[in-house]
């Protein structure tokens, strides 16, 4: 079924604040380009913000007073993930579709993943997971490999109620 999306904003970028580290970690999965920093003094956020040309997302309501961040920020309002996301849907207008169903960027550093053969899976991933998943990625930088486990598909499986709803 079609979401009633009003519109989708064009590949947005960004910026996920200290406090929104798993947020962070699932838009980057979702493929959105998510700049995040556990440590990061609010100067130098907001001059990445700005140069960056990021989207900031953020649980601070001091800093979103800043008038550099005006027109520039989402004030996320819960700390649970799925309010997080539909909060994202309905005012950005996110789309949370996933159609190949595996993650498309790390979820610890943002690099876009890249399909590796089977055989070059196997070796690293549990023999179960080997055995029932045909598809495997590979982050090019930390080398970790992603595929469509259990979790995701949970997730997965949520996001599409957000859809729906
Ligand atoms: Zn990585």
């Amino acid at each position: 079924m079609e979401s009633p999306h009003a519109q989708i904003v064009p590949s947005p970028v960004f910026f996920a604040d200290a406090m929104l580290g798993r947020l962070a970690r699932w838009l980057r999965m979702l493929g959105y380009d998510t700049a995040y920093d556990k440590v990061i003094a609010d100067e130098s956020l907001i001059s990445r913000v700005l140069t960056e040309q990021r989207w900031l997302l953020t649980r601070n309501r001091y800093l979103v007073q800043r008038k550099s961040l005006r027109d520039r920020h989402t004030l996320i309002e819960s700390d649970h993930l799925q309010a997080q996301l539909q909060q994202l849907r309905s005012e950005l207008h996110l789309d949370l579709d996933l159609s190949d169903n595996t993650p498309s960027r790390c979820a610890l550093c943002n690099n876009i993943l890249i399909p590796i053969p089977h055989e070059k899976a196997t070796s690293t991933v549990p023999a179960y997971v080997a055995r029932v998943h045909p598809r495997f990625v590979q982050c090019p930088n930390c080398e970790r490999i992603y595929w469509p486990g259990t979790h995701w598909t949970q997730m997965l499986v949520r996001l599409q109620e957000l859809r729906a709803s």
